[in-house]
């Protein structure tokens, strides 16, 4: 098929275009570098992707660029650009709702009158459930961020398209994904990153945040699947074992046989207190389940970080 990724030098974006890739297709992949994280990682993570025959980048801004002549001809959409994070959302406001809101209402308005456009999946969060995000895909929409708001917007305004106009969607909402090129915002890069630099770092509220994390491996593939699911739907994507931050903490200690230098500070506004997927509807759909449990994974992430330069 004719696919386009948008985020595709991001984290997620640049893995599933390689799984894209690897299945046959053809992949447009776009992105502008915003620099919320150094362009350096995103250019290292589409080295691999540049030099495949069926893949073409395109270095534009969805937010300003024509869109038009990109989405031409195209069979389906991952919508995977966005200002991801919430701590920054609260003070780039201006970043958030337009990386995430206005760029998603351009896309849509691109692809209104598409005659080949078969699917258009947009890459949600379990932010938009707020505080509490543990359970199915009913749960109430709450987000007690800027970040998790604008994310819902998007998603309304999707609905928006599929009622009006058609738009053959499906909304993932992924739960904190890590592995390999996870973005050196995200807890788990610096933890570690401290560790390999021995340096500490600072854990913000009680450590007993409960996260249901998703390697990355399990988020490309539960997106793929998702992508062939029924038109409308809304599914989770997360993984099996729900962790505490502690428990997070431990287990690095114990991969890298060194420990942490802890420093306190409260909760974040806009943290969330639980998340862990019900991942049962996409279970029953599509038969997917995650498949690589939390000490693989972290371990796996480790192995890359020890990698980077420090
Ligand atoms: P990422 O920042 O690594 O990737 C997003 C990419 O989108 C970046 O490379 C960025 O340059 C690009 N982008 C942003 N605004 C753009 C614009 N206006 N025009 C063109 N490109 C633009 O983030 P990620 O972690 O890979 O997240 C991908 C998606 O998944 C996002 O939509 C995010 O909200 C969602 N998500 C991620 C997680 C996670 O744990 N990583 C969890 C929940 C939801």
């Amino acid at each position: 098929m004719n696919l386009l990724v948008t985020g595709c030098a991001g984290f997620i974006g640049s893995h599933l275009c390689e799984t894209l890739l690897r299945a046959g297709h053809t992949v447009v992949g776009i992105d502008s570098f915003v620099p919320y994280y150094p362009e350096t990682y995103k250019r290292a993570n589409l080295r691999g992707l540049l030099e495949h025959p069926q893949f073409r980048f395109v270095q534009a801004d969805l937010r300003t660029d024509p869109l038009e002549p990109l989405v031409r001809d195209i069979e389906g959409i991952y919508h995977l650009a966005a200002m991801p994070g919430l701590v920054k959302s609260w003070t780039d406001f201006d970043g958030y709702w337009t990386c995430n809101v206005l760029a998603t209402q351009r896309l849509l308005e691109a692809v209104r009158t598409s005659k080949t456009l078969k699917r258009f999946l947009y890459g949600s969060t379990s932010s938009v459930y707020g505080k509490y995000a543990s359970g199915d895909e009913t749960l109430p929409t709450r987000p007690v961020s800027p970040y998790g708001v604008t994310k819902l917007a998007g998603e309304h305004l999707c609905r928006a398209h599929a009622e009006n106009f058609g738009l053959p969607l499906i909304v993932v909402r992924f739960f904190s994904v890590y592995g390999p090129r996870q973005r050196p915002d995200m807890a788990y890069h610096k933890f570690i990153r401290a560790l390999l630099r021995d340096e500490p770092i600072t854990l913000c509220g009680d450590g007993h945040q409960m996260r249901g994390n998703t390697y990355i491996d399990d988020c490309v593939e539960a997106t793929l699947q998702a992508m062939e699911g029924p038109i409308g739907e809304t599914f989770n994507i997360g993984g099996a074992d729900p962790v505490s931050v502690w428990d997070v903490l431990h287990k690095l200690e114990a991969i890298a046989g060194r420990k942490f230098r802890i420093l306190r500070e409260p909760e974040r506004p806009g943290d969330q207190r639980q998340t862990f997927a019900d991942t049962g509807k996409l279970t029953r759909h599509r038969g997917w389940k995650p498949k690589v449990g939390i000490d693989e994974g972290l371990a796996r992430q480790w192995e890359w970080q020890k990698t980077l330069p420090l």
